[in-house]
């Protein structure tokens, strides 16, 4: 789960980071009022994702006035981040922040590291925006610094910090305290990252905050009910949002073949075997080993809120779960939405002879398949047979439409 600058920033300064002060509004007129209180201020899109400042989302106003039409300018903008695909994200909400006198950046985040199943705190001199080009370009600019997941932050590591960012003295105990602080949160609050980008070392030679970015592991969000109140579904993709509340592994693609799944494994593999015949899947979508009718009609409706969706390919392995409960989901379903894209299914396992029967008998326009290959197959030419018919028939309406008032 990701959550807004200002949130992180607001949780970063519970655990004693320093970060300058704040106001988050949603209307141009509460940004001028806001930017009475800190003379020159910096106005930011609060939406989820990076890159805002190089997309035109961070901008520096001098007086009230101009942060209220740097505000309107913002507000209700689409902005279109190196990270938010071309579609961009609707700006909602900015955060009005003081202005800070910047001598220099850094980056400082901690995250997981597999390998060594612990935690590893990433420090670069070089932060700022150019981040990911230093990443490219300089990796050995960027420093890495493995820490325990058991025993957490040591002193040590962060001298080894201190020494990779060039601090002394006074900022050298300033980072420690930060690392400490974001070294707790991120167990504290299991998250999958705490980052500080930039870092910066003040006007007055102090280290502050002025960009941070918190993502928490989706697995344990059960553990911590206190941050489901950080959850912006406006960020979130509708069609995933609703597919968490139905407890079913979704994730949106841009393909055009809507699958429906038992088992993350299968899921891929299904997922590459549309890929093989020419197809393109528009998700991954795993049910469960415990799905329920509703949780196959729920799958059903997600999948067909995307218009993209030319054809469906149901792929079902029975093994804990019977092929003949899936298919009379499948049937409840189909009878209950009125599917408008042709439907393959393929069912294989325990009791699969039962469910193909339940879906023959059915008498609906469901396409059965023998094995896998078979349903790929015959998914991708269901899906480009539809695709084409769809623009036939709106050729067809546009034409009728065009030629309407001439024949009157
Ligand atoms: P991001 O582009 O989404 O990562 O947004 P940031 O909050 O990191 O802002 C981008 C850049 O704007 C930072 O790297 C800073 O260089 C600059 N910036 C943001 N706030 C201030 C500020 O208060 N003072 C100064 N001098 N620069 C700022
Ligand atoms: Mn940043």
């Amino acid at each position: 789960m990701k959550i807004h600058e200002y949130q992180a920033k607001e949780l970063l300064g519970r655990y004693g980071v320093p970060v300058p002060g704040g106001t988050v509004v949603a209307t141009a007129e509460e940004t001028r009022k806001a930017a009475e209180s800190y003379g020159v201020c910096v106005v930011k899109a609060q939406v989820h994702s990076g890159g805002r400042g190089k997309a035109g989302g961070v901008k520096l106003a001098r007086s009230p006035e101009e942060a209220e039409a740097v505000a309107r300018a913002m507000l209700g903008m689409k902005l279109v981040t190196k990270q938010t695909g071309p579609a961009g994200k609707l700006v909602r909400k900015l955060l009005v922040t003081e202005a800070v006198e910047v001598k220099k950046e850094y980056y400082l985040s901690i995250t997981g590291d597999n390998e060594r199943a612990g935690l590893v705190i990433v420090a670069s001199a070089d932060g700022g925006t150019e981040i990911e080009e230093t990443a490219r370009e300089h990796p050995e600019r960027i420093v890495q610094i493995p820490v325990s997941a058991v025993a957490g932050f040591k002193t040590y590591e962060g001298v080894r910090a201190a020494k990779a960012l060039g601090l002394e003295g006074e900022n050298q105990k300033e980072l420690m305290g930060m690392l400490a602080a974001m070294t707790k949160l991120y167990l504290e609050k299991d998250c999958s990252l705490v980052e500080i980008n930039p870092l910066v070392l003040t006007g007055e030679g102090r280290l502050l905050c002025l960009d941070a970015k918190v993502n928490f592991d989706d697995n344990a969000l059960y553990r911590h009910p206190e941050l489901e109140e950080l959850r912006d579904i406006d960020e979130e993709d509708p069609k995933e949002y609703r597919a968490s509340r139905y407890d079913l592994s979704y994730v949106s693609l841009d393909g055009n073949i809507g699958c429906l799944v038992n088992g993350a494994g299968l899921a891929m593999a299904t997922m590459d075997i549309i890929k093989n015949f020419g197809g393109s899947p528009a998700n991954f979508l795993d049910v469960g080993g415990s799905a329920t009718a509703a949780k196959v009609k729920a799958a059903f409706e997600i999948l067909l809120s995307d218009a993209n969706v030319q054809a469906i390919f149901i792929n079902i392995f029975g093994g804990i779960m019977k092929c003949d409960i899936i298919a009379e989901g499948v049937v409840t379903a189909v009878r209950e939405i009125a599917p408008r894209v042709p439907i393959v299914v393929r069912l294989e396992g325990t009791n699969a002879d039962r469910g193909k029967r339940i879906l023959d008998e059915s008498g609906m326009a469901i396409i059965s398949a023998s094995d896998m290959a078979d349903g790929a197959r015959k998914a991708v030419e269901a899906a480009r047979a539809h695709a084409a018919e769809t623009a036939k028939a709106e050729d067809q309406a546009a034409a009728d439409s065009a030629a309407g008032p001439e024949r009157r």
